[in-house]
């Protein structure tokens, strides 16, 4: 996000004037003066270039702290070279992430969610607008309360479905997307509120203890999903490498799309768009191997050399 007031501070005294911060800045708003770096320009992206580059330390951008204050575990502040981090085992971690559907009956402490949450805000964002949201559901109690929402939405899309003259008109005068809920999904979800009101069989978030919901809010303009989703591919690594298993579960962020009154009952801001809804907790399963992915199609425009 673009912001008139520049919150960025030069230390003169320390300054050496090599220039470095002036190339780095995206918006221009520093230049070289007799020496030293000057701040000319009036925006900034609030985006720290400036300090991470200088080997002065001359600069500070007020309100920017280097370190994200995780409680869990020490972090480390100085940046990773490129090439240097392990890219062997970077992509081992995420070939090894999988989406878990068995959890342990045990809670996930609150600082540890907190810092997942720490975790996915160092993703990008558009513009740097950083406008993303989150919402963290700490216990079984809170996941099914939410839970009992989305039971209700879909009972009632259901029951809708199953009205033949209602999937005509959405054919005629619609995308026919009532049909194709009916063809693709209406017995599945039929087949598990069943199993969860009658004998309380969670094929929602698989028994999980805890759940981040990560939104956005349109209106405050940039790429409020893709920085949501981002945020949201952090967190699940982060998870991983803390012990923790996760799943994304569509079927609440459909539910929550479609119905407003699921965000207001569990007090999120009806302007905020919900993205991504994990479930998160101590995993129930073990696997030996990494499994392979679907063949992928690469299209290269022009290319010489495949
Ligand atoms: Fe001065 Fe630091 Fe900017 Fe170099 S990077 S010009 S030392 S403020």
């Amino acid at each position: 996000m673009i912001v008139d007031k520049v919150a960025t501070r030069i230390d003169l005294e320390k300054c050496i004037g090599c220039g470095l911060c002036v190339s780095i800045c995206p918006l221009d708003t520093l230049s070289l003066k007799d020496g030293k770096a000057v701040i000319t320009g009036t925006e900034s992206l609030l985006c720290g270039h400036c300090a991470a580059i200088c080997p002065q330390s001359a600069i500070v951008v007020d309100g920017l702290d280097p370190t994200l204050r995780c409680e869990t575990f020490d972090e480390q502040t100085e940046w990773m070279p490129f090439g240097q981090p392990d890219i062997q085992k970077l992509l081992q971690l995420m070939r090894s992430r999988r989406s878990c559907r068995k959890y342990a009956d045990k809670p996930v402490p609150y600082n540890i969610l907190k810092d997942l949450v720490k975790i996915g805000i160092s993703a990008p964002s558009g513009s740097n607008v950083q406008g993303w949201s989150f919402s963290i559901l700490p216990n079984r109690e809170t996941i099914l309360e939410l839970g009992m929402q989305v039971v209700k939405f879909f009972k009632n899309l259901n029951r809708m479905a199953e009205l033949y003259p209602l999937r005509m008109y959405s054919y005629f005068f619609g995308k026919d997307e009532l049909g194709q809920y009916y063809r693709n999904y209406y017995s599945r979800v039929k087949e598990h509120i069943d199993a969860f009101q009658k004998n309380g069989i969670d094929r929602l978030f698989h028994g999980a203890p805890a759940a981040i919901l990560i939104g956005g809010n349109p209106k405050n303009g940039g790429t409020p999903q893709e920085d949501a989703l981002l945020a949201t591919q952090n967190i699940l690594l982060a998870a991983h490498a803390m012990g923790l298993g996760t799943c994304l579960i569509g079927f609440v962020v459909e539910a929550m799309r479609r119905d407003s009154s699921i965000k207001k009952h569990i007090g999120i801001s009806v302007d905020d768009d919900i993205y991504a809804v994990i479930a998160i907790g101590y995993p129930q399963e073990k696997y030996k191997t990494l499994t392979g992915r679907k063949p992928v199609n690469i299209h290269y425009f022009n290319a010489k050399e495949k």
